[in-house]
């Protein structure tokens, strides 16, 4: 028994409420090493007299089930209630030579009666409550995201066009300060179109007040930017976006601020004399020139978003900072009504502001959605009192790494997605943000070498997937591109409806009937032997998708499918079918 293995820790995505009456309960022991687990649980008040007249504590059991393998690991799963919302657990194992232990709280022992009845080796739920359970909005669950860069998407409004506007041309390669007139009117006369398409979440880049083209480099988060239009016009946008059943998701830069900003722009103007000189990570005055560690010209006197001098990096421990931002964050949700806040570069600001942020905007609006971008492992933010989820590009780069560059095969692809699904609980899955691509990466169309069919099966793949799936605007054109600013060409309205935007607009269609599929519960992957990918979503009845990433046809060897009238007797290479069991 390779008991080192053994990996388990209570009150986190090992052990959790599903609901208020429900603990799943994760245990995690290397791979093939046990051929059973059993849960051994009660309430801890709860003993009966034995056979001696003691009292002794009376425990109930269940088996585990060996949900998934990943890459070292095997993941067993069991949901149970408590009738009276505490319970503690140790868990019955037995290894594939029949060894069996107990392991709990205070390590391993023999699996004997007396052990199985020592109170003091259990795992413990001393209450369940539902205050401190994860919860995530159920309307995530059922939302296909739509990334709209508002400056490439359409032009709606020539009268406020940056000086220099360059004609809408798609097949233009954007240069990084190339403005092309894109707005919220234009948005607004699209409305329609996504609608059709299908989306019913918006997702914009940022729209407040900045210099730059994409306004990552915020001057005042308390105004639209005039090249984009006013709050009158966002307004209107987000009620018309509203009555379409589309929420509106709008992106904050709380990590830095831009150059030109009021706040930045009066410490460069006073030094240390300015009131905002706290505002900011400043180490030593005068701040000009700016010197870049990288290219050897000393320590910076102040941090910044990378080593890039013109984004200043807010001090977010600052008091005055702090009410300044969530002022902002609530101001956006309480006069128009937005659904949620995409938090650029959210990782690199600390835990105790986001826990502030988190129930300010809550309490405005309590099934807000807050979505930060981390790339990387993100258990630390995700404990229901930071962000609902995450930008999942450690789940969706394991898809392409698999789907588009074959880096890996499929069966070490579904281990690893198996162990990043591990890392979360349930409903914090269900609302992670899937994208594939974004204003940040190249298309997805260009990483598929313009594969349409093999970019829009690995979108396919994520639409089945659990986490809400993104799709980045141009996508359901075919519009390809390398990474940022080749991403960020004017949308090609000209395929508006065409092939390739009905297939995207189906798989939309397909994900958005079943939401209540795909939007809960889990994922359950196989490989089968003829080397499909299979995935199954729902128990009874569900969904089931297969995917040929072989280079050879490949036989379709599904009943559930055939029922449903699938005809086809092989799935060609780049190819998938999904069907309803
Ligand atoms: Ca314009």
């Amino acid at each position: 028994m390779n008991s080192a293995a053994f990996k388990h820790r209570p009150e986190s995505e090992d052990a959790y409420l599903v609901d208020a009456d429900h603990l799943q309960i994760r245990f995690h022991a290397a791979k093939d090493d046990l051929q059973s687990v059993e849960l051994i649980y009660g309430d801890p008040y709860w003993t009966i007299p034995n056979a001696s007249g003691e009292t002794t504590f009376a425990y109930s059991h269940v088996p585990m089930v060996k949900i998934s393998t990943g890459e070292t690991h095997d993941h067993w799963e069991v949901t149970i209630g408590g009738p009276y919302r505490r319970e503690q657990y140790l868990f019955a194992v037995m290894d594939q030579d029949g060894n069996r232990e107990v392991f709990g709280d205070r390590g391993l022992r023999a699996d004997t009666e007396e052990n199985r009845l020592t109170m003091t080796n259990y795992f413990r739920i001393p209450y369940f409550h539902v205050i401190d359970m994860v919860q995530t909005p159920e309307w995530v669950k059922d939302t296909v995201w739509y990334q709209i860069f508002p400056e490439r998407f359409a032009n709606g409004d020539r009268s406020n066009d940056p000086a220099g506007t360059k004609p809408w041309r798609p097949e233009d390669h954007p240069g990084r300060e190339d403005f092309y007139g894109g707005d919220l009117q234009g948005v607004l006369n699209h409305l329609d179109d996504l609608q059709e398409l299908g989306v019913n979440g918006l997702y914009f880049c940022p729209v407040f007040t900045a210099s730059s083209n994409h306004k990552y480099d915020t001057i005042d988060y308390l105004a639209i930017d005039p090249a984009f239009g006013d709050k009158a016009l966002f307004a209107h946008l987000v009620t018309e976006a509203h009555r379409r059943g589309m929420k509106v998701m709008l992106d904050a830069v709380f990590n830095h601020m831009g150059y030109e900003s009021m706040q930045w722009q009066d410490v460069l103007r006073n030094g240390a004399q300015s009131r905002f000189a706290d505002w900011f990570h400043i180490h030593e005055f005068p701040l000009t020139p700016f010197r870049d560690p990288i290219k050897g010209e000393g320590e910076p006197q102040f941090d910044t978003f990378g080593f890039e001098p013109h984004m200043p990096k807010l001090n977010t421990a600052n008091p005055e900072v702090q009410a300044y931002l969530l002022e902002v964050a609530t101001y956006w949700i309480r006069e128009f009504d937005i659904d949620a806040w995409r938090l650029d570069v959210a990782n690199e600001v600390d835990h105790h502001f986001w826990k502030q942020f988190y129930t300010a905007v809550t309490a405005v609006k309590p099934d807000f959605y807050v979505l930060g971008e981390v790339w990387h492992s993100s258990q630390s933010w995700l404990n229901g009192d930071e962000f609902s989820g995450v930008m999942n590009y450690a789940y969706t780069q394991l898809v392409m790494d698999h789907f588009l560059t074959g880096e890996q095969s499929a069966g070490q692809m579904l281990a690893r997605l198996a162990d990043q699904l591990m890392l979360y609980r349930d409903q914090t899955n269900q609302v992670m943000l899937n994208m594939l691509d974004s204003h940040d990466t190249a298309r997805i169309l260009t990483l598929a070498g313009d594969n349409f069919d093999l970019a829009l099966q690995t979108l396919a793949f994520v639409f089945v997937q659990t986490g809400a799936p993104c799709i980045y605007y141009g996508t359901e054109m075919g519009m390809d591109g390398a990474n940022d600013p080749d991403d960020r060409r004017p949308m090609d309205w000209s395929q508006l409806g065409g092939l390739q935007w009905q297939r995207v607009a189906a798989l939309i269609h397909m994900r958005r009937s079943h939401a209540r599929i795909l939007g809960r519960g889990a994922t359950h992957f196989e490989l089968t032997a003829t080397g499909l990918i299979r995935v199954r979503r729902g128990s009874s009845h569900g969904i089931e998708a297969y995917f040929n990433t072989t280079k050879t046809a490949v036989k379709v060897d599904a009943t559930a499918l055939l029922e449903q009238g699938f005809t086809a007797s092989e799935l060609q290479p780049n190819g998938f079918v999904i069907a309803e069991y």
